[in-house]
């Protein structure tokens, strides 16, 4: 096993960071609380990625973007949702520069390409130069160049899982807008129960029962966050799924403290 380049990857969703069912719009109270507590936290050896929320789903979904080139119309949307992305990704880098941590924007779209939707290539040098620097890298679900498709949409948590495996990080963490993986959709099911730890093997059992996404959006839900991040637990990275929404747990978190959650291993 090589050098461990990034020991943590924090991935924000977009449900966190935007008002999900209004479009281009950010949660910037959010923004700024988290940016907060991942200074208070001084994180060091990170890598973020961010999800695009209201920002990036509605215009993807309008031109049928992650379907992949089949009319020049779709150029338009490629472009506007690639620029609704750089639009949201300025306003977490900008927060977390203003709260001193030396971030620095990566456009995904620039350094992945995908075959028919999975990844199949990472400009990784310049990553992990910023990684060596102590900058932090600041990715995001983006319109990308796909070899078989032309283009589609690259998901916030496929970039996580992907960097989080090739950098060789010790934990991932998925910031995201319910305590964490429940037993059924919390949000439909009031039955539904938190489960705070669960292995590899009990998470497969139970895929069936996780639920996909309700408000536009095209990358799917808690179900493929978790077909994402499995790859990852496989290779024996920690993965713990927590409220992003609530104060203070992100940094718990990131402090390895005891936090409300879901985690997820081996
Ligand atoms: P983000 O866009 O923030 O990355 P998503 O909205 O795609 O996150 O996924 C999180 C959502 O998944 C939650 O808001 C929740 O409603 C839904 N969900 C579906 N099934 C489950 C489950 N079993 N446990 C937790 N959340 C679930």
């Amino acid at each position: 096993m090589g050098e461990r380049v990034a020991e943590t990857v924090l991935k924000l969703g977009g449900s966190v960071i935007t008002v999900k069912e209004k479009a281009s719009t950010p949660d910037t109270r959010a923004i700024r609380r988290l940016s907060r507590e991942i200074a208070r936290a001084c994180c060091k050896s990170m890598i973020m990625v961010h999800g695009g929320g209201s920002f990036g789903h509605f215009v993807a979904s309008k031109y049928k973007i992650k379907e992949g080139y089949t009319n020049p119309e779709q150029l338009f949307g490629f472009s506007k949702t690639r620029q609704k992305m750089v639009a949201l990704n300025k306003l977490v880098v900008d927060a977390l520069i203003n709260n001193n941590i030396p971030a620095a924007s990566v456009q995904s779209s620039a350094c992945f390409l995908t075959e028919e939707g999975r990844v199949s290539y990472i400009s990784l040098e310049p990553i992990i130069g910023f990684l060596k620097l102590n900058l932090i890298p600041v990715l995001y679900g983006d319109a990308v160049l796909d070899t078989k498709l032309g283009f589609t949409i690259l998901s916030g948590d496929q970039i996580a899982s992907k960097l989080a495996i090739a950098l060789k990080s010790e934990r991932i963490i998925l910031g995201v807008d319910v305590d964490g993986l429940y037993t059924s959709d919390p949000k439909l099911d009031l039955e539904a129960k938190l489960i705070e730890k669960i292995s590899l093997r009990e998470l497969k059992k139970m895929l069936t029962k996780i639920g996909g996404a309700r408000t536009p959006d095209v990358t799917g839900g808690m179900l493929g966050k978790m077909v994402e991040i499995i790859p990852a637990i496989e290779r024996g990275i920690k993965v713990s799924i927590i409220n992003a929404k609530k104060p203070g747990r992100i940094y718990k978190a990131l402090k390895n403290k005891d936090v409300l959650g879901t985690k997820l291993k081996l």
